[in-house]
């Protein structure tokens, strides 16, 4: 069976890549293969997502594909952006970092965000292919919904009512940045 090394220790963006790609690919994790992440020194997503691609790329001989996204608020200037995960970690964790989202957005009458995904692949000795795919959406007025992770409980995607933690995964899944974003691949691929 042909190997793919998805890019990740986030195991929520694991579990999202895996569903997309195609059942003749065994998925292999970074976190199975005992390898750290990169630190991720890039200023945009898709400097990110190159940098985790080179960098994993030097462990193994199969493909591998990466990922770097972040929710960006347009009434925090695009925060917490590229620094999505880095706030969670500053916060403790993600249900903190988002009542601190909350806060910052209590006056805010522009509750307009963009979940952005950037997704690089990469073939043993072979040249990057990188695309973006964005989700255009609300920050919701309360944290709500269990399911999902990251930031899912206050975006609400356009054209919903309803947060991405409250919305079913598999519905998700088929519309979100990660998805947009994999769209765009496969048609430079086949994956
Ligand atoms: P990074 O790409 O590893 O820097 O992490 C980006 C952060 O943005 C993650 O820790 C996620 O929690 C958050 N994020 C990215 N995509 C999603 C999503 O689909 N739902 C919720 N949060 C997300």
């Amino acid at each position: 069976m042909k190997k793919i090394l998805i890019g990740t220790h986030n195991n929520g963006k694991f579990k999202e890549i895996s569903a997309l790609i195609s059942k003749k690919y065994k998925k292999i994790s970074p976190i199975k293969l005992n390898i750290k992440s990169p630190k991720e020194t890039g200023k945009s997503f898709i400097a990110n997502s190159r940098l985790k691609a080179n960098f994993f790329s030097k462990f193994v001989d199969y493909p591998i594909i990466s990922d770097d996204s972040g929710l960006c608020i347009q009434a925090l200037n695009g925060q917490p952006g590229i620094y999505s995960a880095r706030l969670a970690k500053k916060h403790g964790s993600f249900f903190n970092a988002m009542k601190f989202i909350l806060k910052k957005m209590k006056k805010k009458k522009n509750r307009k965000a963009t979940f952005v995904c950037s997704l690089s692949y990469k073939k043993h000795r072979g040249k990057m292919i990188s695309v973006e795919g964005k989700l255009r959406g609300n920050i919701s007025s309360k944290i709500i919904g269990k399911r999902g992770f990251g930031y899912d409980p206050i975006f609400i995607p356009v054209k919903k009512k309803i947060t991405f933690g409250q919305m079913l995964k598999s519905k998700k899944i088929r519309m979100d940045h990660r998805f947009i974003a994999f769209q765009k691949l496969k048609k430079r691929i086949k994956i």
